[in-house]
C-alpha cells in the first residue's frame, strides 16, 4: 500500500505527520507522492480541500483518510490520538471505499474554457460591487439575481459555506448540486426564487453574467478572478472522490457531532422507552 501525505503545517499537524512517517517504515506501508493509493491528511477539512486539490488529476484512483488535529471535520474524522490505530488498520485491512459526488464548473470567457472540480462548492461574487447575474436551468431562462454572490455546492459541501446561507444539508448519496443565494436584493426588477434550489445530476445551471465585469470565482478555499466571462456552467461531476472508511462514521452522525451535540440525558427516547 502507497501512501501519501499533507499536514496543515502548524507545530502539533507536522509533529503528527512526522510520528506517522515513522511507524509506516516499521509497517511496510511505503510513501509515494507520485502516485498514492491513500492521501492522508492531518490537520482540518481545509487541509483536505488541499490535499483534493493536490491529487485532482488522480483523483478518481486515491483514496482519501482525514485525521483533525482541531475539532471534528466533516472530511478529517479521526481523532490526534487515534493515528496509530489508523495506521494498524491501514496496514492489515482493505478499507471500504465511499464515493461523494463532485461539482463541476466550467468558465466560458473570449479567452477559451476551463474547467475546475470543487470537492465543496464554488462561489460567484463581484471584483468590485454587488454581483448581478442571469441564472438559466437546463437553457431556460430562470431568474435574475443581484446580491453579495452565488453557492453552489456539493452535498458533502453542502455543510460548509451553503449552511451558512441558510442551505440545506444534503445526504452525499445524493447525486446533486445546490445553489444557495448571498445576502439578494428583491424588488421589482431583480427578484429571486429565495430558497436554494437542489439540482439532480444530467441537470445544469448556466450563470450569465455581464462580459465587462470582472468576476472573483471560488473553487473551495481558491479564489480566482475571471474577466470577459461569457457564461459559467455548473453540474455534477461525471467523476467522484473516494474516501477510505477504516470504520463507519455515518453522515448524519457526523452532522450531529459537528453541529448540535448530544447530551444522553436528553430526549423522549431515553425517558420513555417503548
Ligand atoms: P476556513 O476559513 O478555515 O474554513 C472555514 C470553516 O469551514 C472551517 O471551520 C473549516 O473546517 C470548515 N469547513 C470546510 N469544509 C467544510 C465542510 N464540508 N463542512 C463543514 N465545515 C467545513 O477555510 P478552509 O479551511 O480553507 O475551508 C474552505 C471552506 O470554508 C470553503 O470551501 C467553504 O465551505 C468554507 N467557507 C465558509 C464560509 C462561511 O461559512 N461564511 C465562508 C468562506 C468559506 P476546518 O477548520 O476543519 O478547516
Ligand atoms: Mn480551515
Amino acid at each position: 500500500m502507497k501512501y501519501s501525505l499533507l499536514d496543515r503545517g502548524d507545530r502539533l499537524s507536522r509533529d503528527l505527520a512526522e510520528q506517522f512517517h515513522q511507524m509506516a517504515q516499521e509497517k511496510e506501508l511505503t510513501r509515494d507522492d507520485e502516485s498514492p493509493d491513500i492521501v492522508l491528511s492531518i490537520g482540518g477539512d481545509g487541509t483536505l480541500l488541499q490535499a483534493f486539490h493536490r491529487f485532482r488529476d488522480r483523483v478518481g484512483t486515491v483514496a482519501f483518510v482525514g485525521v483533525h488535529t482541531g475539532h471534528l471535520g466533516f472530511y478529517a474524522d479521526w481523532k490526534k490520538d487515534e493515528l496509530p490505530e489508523l495506521l494498524e488498520r491501514m496496514a492489515t485491512l482493505k478499507p471500504t471505499t465511499v464515493s461523494y459526488p463532485l461539482l463541476k464548473v466550467e468558465i466560458v470567457t473570449d479567452a477559451g474554457r476551463t474547467v475546475y472540480l470543487a470537492l465543496n462548492e464554488f462561489t460567484l461574487k463581484s471584483v468590485d460591487g454587488t454581483l448581478v447575474a442571469q441564472l438559466n436551468i437546463n437553457d431556460e431562462p430562470f431568474e435574475m439575481f443581484r446580491g453579495d454572490g452565488i453557492v453552489v455546492s456539493t452535498p458533502t459541501g453542502s455543510t460548509g459555506y451553503n449552511k451558512s446561507v441558510n442551505g440545506a444539508i444534503i445526504h452525499p448519496h445524493l447525486e446533486a448540486l445546490q445553489i444557495a443565494e448571498i445576502a439578494s436584493i428583491n424588488n421589482r426588477v431583480y427578484r429571486t426564487l429565495g430558497s436554494s434550489i437542489i439540482l439532480p445530476k444530467h441537470h445544469h445551471c448556466d450563470i450569465v453574467t455581464d462580459p465587462d465585469e470582472p468576476l472573483a470565482v471560488g473553487i473551495d478555499h481558491l479564489v480566482f478572478q475571471f474577466q470577459e466571462v461569457r457564461s459559467i456552467i455548473c453540474s455534477v461531476a461525471p467523476e467522484k472522490v473516494h474516501f477510505a472508511r477504516y470504520r463507519p462514521f455515518p453522515f448524519w452522525n457526523r452532522v450531529r457531532e459537528a453541529f448540535i451535540g448530544w447530551d444522553e440525558n436528553q430526549g423522549f427516547t431515553k425517558k420513555w422507552p417503548r
